[in-house]
């Protein structure tokens, strides 16, 4: 059986990426399914039409036709009204969704009867790492955000032995050593700084030392079953804060990615503790979408305090389109081969925890527990 796929062009403002690369496409048209590629979809990534065309696509220039024979439609961003509008009664919808900040939209999805999967809301578990859409993209902007960073600073970040004197290695500092926070160390140690990193949760420690960085150690453990992080007391943020500071003081660099699911993110860095930090120092804010982990952070826009640049930068995936796009369609493709069985036919087993637990709505019904209370206020 062939189901009919569409990908349509991202329309989000600065979203450069595309659901499904032409690698992708070819695997999914040799499985014997129908491709429909929207026109200029790919091309923020570099993917022209042209090469979807080779993989086996249909490029198609109308949005609403393309939407309107689809079985399966795979998105990166959150589709927009019109997007729900066009798509059929029944259909299959997968992509990023963030429901708490369109919840309209998903009350337009619950009622055109789709079924939605949020990539988000994979489980971080070991069988859907292959899917882990979260962790793929979190690479993307931990690796730029150190290049940021670099870029950005008035210095060398490597040690360099001249004849014209010796120039010390820049300090990096890394607060939150979740998947972009790792991946901003490595990058930041492939340039030759001096990196430490800390992390709420002390298991993250081993992990920053793998990679040649030193941890700072704080007697808290905040780790809780899932393996993300609760609040802390306000005993442990003040020891935290004492901590954080001295740490900063030494800093050339500061990279911030902690995060705490479903809230705001927590605030690390203060603006008395940017007024101390060196003059010329640098901060990247990774988590400038989601509140900013310094206070001085303007989400999507460079700020200087003193002398101290922070820069909060959004969607950063996006800036890395083309392998950010390249990760997000395998993601998405291990994630078809779960709902799609071996006749090639659509199933959808709701025992499996992948399906229950990343499902948004199905049926005329939001099945994700927070949405529905958000979306509408705990009736059932
Ligand atoms: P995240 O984006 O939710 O948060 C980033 C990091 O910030 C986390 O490591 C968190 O502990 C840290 N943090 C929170 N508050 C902080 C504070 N006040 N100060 C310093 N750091 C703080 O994290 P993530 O990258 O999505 O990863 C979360 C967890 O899930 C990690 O344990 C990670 O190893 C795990 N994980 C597991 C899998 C899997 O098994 N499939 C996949 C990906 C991630």
């Amino acid at each position: 059986m062939a189901i009919n796929m569409a990908v349509p062009k991202e329309e989000a403002p600065g979203e450069r990426r595309v659901a499904l690369v032409p690698e992708v496409v070819a695997k999914l048209v040799k499985q014997g399914h129908n491709v429909a590629v929207e026109s200029d979809a790919g091309k923020g990534a570099h993917y022209l039409d042209e090469a979807y065309e080779k993989a086996g696509a249909n490029v198609v220039d109308e949005r609403s036709g393309l939407l309107g024979s689809a079985g399966v439609i795979l998105k990166v961003q959150p589709p927009t009204e019109d997007e729900i509008a066009a798509m059929p009664e029944g259909s299959v919808l997968i992509g990023f969704m963030y429901p708490h900040r369109y919840p309209e939209r998903v009350a337009a999805m619950r009622d055109k009867k789709l079924t939605v999967f949020a990539m988000e809301l994979v489980p971080r578990i070991t069988r859907a790492q292959a899917m882990d859409a979260l962790s793929s993209q979190a690479t993307v902007a931990g690796y730029k955000a150190a290049l940021i960073a670099a870029d950005t600073i008035d210095r060398f970040l490597p040690m360099l032995t001249t004849a014209a004197g010796t120039i010390r290695p820049a300090n990096v500092l890394i607060f939150g050593a979740g998947v972009a926070g790792l991946q901003a160390i490595a990058t930041a140690k492939r340039l030759g700084a001096v990196v430490t990193a800390y992390d709420v949760r002390r298991a993250a420690g081993e992990q920053v030392r793998s990679l040649g960085a030193k941890f700072l150690e704080l007697e808290i453990d905040a780790e809780t079953e899932g393996g993300y992080a609760r609040e802390l007391t306000e005993e442990e943020k003040k020891q935290e804060r004492e901590m954080v500071e001295q740490a900063i003081v030494a800093a050339d660099i500061v990279i911030t990615t902690a995060n705490i699911p479903g809230r705001r993110a927590p605030l690390i860095v203060t603006k008395e503790m940017v007024a101390k930090m060196k003059p010329g120092s640098v901060i990247v804010d990774l988590a400038a979408e989601s509140g900013g982990n310094c206070e001085v952070t303007k989400p999507g826009e460079t700020v200087q305090q003193n002398d101290v640049r922070v820069v909060g930068p959004l969607n950063l995936p996006s800036a890395l389109a083309v392998h950010a796009s390249e990760m997000y369609a395998k993601n998405l493709q291990n994630f078809l081969d779960l709902i799609i069985d071996d006749e090639g036919a659509l199933k959808l087993d709701w025992e499996d925890e992948i399906l229950a637990g990343s499902v948004l709505v199905h049926d005329g019904e939001i099945k994700h527990g927070p949405t529905r209370e958000l979306v509408e206020g705990g009736a059932q």
